[in-house]
């Protein structure tokens, strides 16, 4: 895609989410769910595959222009990204990635098309921040391999037609070796898909736990290497990471405008409540913050792009603006006042939404731990 038309998706992007998701925000809230017709939108839009290769019917954004768009997405609840998230995504990511020409052709087409959802079964219990000790296992039987485990909290399960599933099929090895990945359909016997877990915020994007009975795959749901399957979950949650923190920089600049606009027209004492100079500061706090936010994705995209840092950067910028994002919120309910505490108001969603950027595809803390080593490896520092 060129320039100008990467610049036309984009601004058809910004339409379409300040236009037909905003005004229906409530809607999404109140009803958990995103409604058909804008489902639709997005699939005539291409969003299901704006990242995935145009080879295969997607857009072939690059990380530059994919952080790009996901400004656009935060600015809006984050259900509505959610939807086709994972399909560009973390689980669309290892099969354009790692898939062979058959596998591509078999999903990526209908997953850029939105005829089709994948989901990214890597969690389990007791796997969270640590996935390489997954109890999942895949044991070769023959022909084919037969996958048991449970996965838990995984995105867009209850709408999903297949997984990218992560499985130990060497039970010899421990940690990340001897970990495969496998593209499992959801109508295989065995998979069986949980209620939908009740959350703190981002209504209308739903999660589920995911059970796997003796599901019987053939040998060639294989993805990649057999033992490899690990390094390609970091590969895909790197790239991740830097969506979400994008996604957090969108975010911020929407309580940042609903801030700037709520305390031009409150009034305490006849007058607007952005006179007041601690007001304006905790606006100038968020602009501030959100500007260096903004400023490190896109850098850190370029590099990304680059290939010259496709971890330490990314661990950094969705650190640093899954937390920025959440001082961004906390002050907006603050300008607010007992307003930013009544459910009609867009900031107390956000508030709620914004929370979850702190832990999924990594933790805070997990992602100080990838930087903190990442450098430390750099300078040649041995495991001791
Ligand atoms: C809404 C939602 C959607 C999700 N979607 C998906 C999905 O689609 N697919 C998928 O596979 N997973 C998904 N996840 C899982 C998510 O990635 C994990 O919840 C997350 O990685 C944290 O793991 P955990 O919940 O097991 O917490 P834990 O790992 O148990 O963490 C608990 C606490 O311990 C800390 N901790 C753990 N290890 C360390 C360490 N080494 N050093 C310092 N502190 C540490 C953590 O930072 C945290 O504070 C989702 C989760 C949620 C809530």
């Amino acid at each position: 895609m060129d320039a100008e038309d990467f610049k036309q998706v984009r601004d058809a992007v910004r339409e379409l989410v300040r236009e037909q998701v905003v005004p229906r925000e409530e809607e999404i809230e109140e009803s958990d769910r995103i409604p058909d017709d804008l489902r639709a939108q997005a699939a005539a839009m291409g969003l299901f595959g704006y990242a995935l290769p145009e080879d295969y019917g997607g857009l072939g954004v690059n990380m530059t222009e994919d952080v790009q768009l996901a400004f656009e997405f935060g600015y809006t609840t984050p259900a509505f990204r959610s939807l086709f998230g994972t399909n560009n995504g973390i689980a669309g990511q290892v099969i354009a990635k790692f898939g062979n020409e058959a596998q591509k052709k078999a999903y990526l087409p209908r997953l850029a098309a939105g005829e089709m959802i994948g989901s990214f079964a890597l969690t389990e219990a007791e796997a969270g921040s640590d996935p390489a000790g997954l109890r999942t296992s895949a044991v070769r039987d023959g022909d084919s391999w037969v996958i048991n485990g449970a996965k838990r909290y995984i995105t867009n399960a209850p709408l999903a037609d297949v997984f990218m599933v992560f499985a130990r099929t060497d039970p010899e090895e421990r940690g990340g070796r001897g970990i495969s990945s496998f593209v499992v359909d959801k109508s295989a016997p065995g998979v069986t898909v949980g209620p939908h877990d009740k959350k703190m915020g981002q209504s209308g994007a739903w999660t589920s736990e995911v059970y796997f009975d003796d599901v019987h795959v053939p040998a060639d749901a294989l993805i990649g290497e057999e033992g490899r399957g690990y390094s390609k979950a970091l590969t895909v949650l790197s790239r991740g990471r830097l969506h979400i923190a994008a996604m957090c920089v969108g975010m911020a600049q929407r309580v940042l405008d609903e801030s700037v606009a709520y305390a031009a027209s409150a009034k305490q004492g006849g007058a607007p409540i952005g006179r007041f100079q601690l007001v304006q500061a905790l606006i100038a706090d968020m602009h501030a913050e959100w500007l260096a936010g903004r400023s490190m994705v896109l850098a850190v995209a370029e590099r990304y792009d680059s290939g010259e840092d496709t971890s330490i950067g990314p661990s950094s910028a969705k650190l640093f603006c899954s937390e920025m994002v959440g001082r961004a919120v906390d002050r907006a309910v603050q300008v607010h006042g007992g307003m930013g505490y009544l459910r009609t108001t867009p900031v107390e969603r956000f508030y709620r939404d914004a929370r979850l950027f702190r832990l999924y595809e990594g933790t805070s803390e997990v992602q100080r731990v990838i930087i903190g080593s990442g450098l430390l490896r750099e300078a040649g520092m041995s495991r001791g």
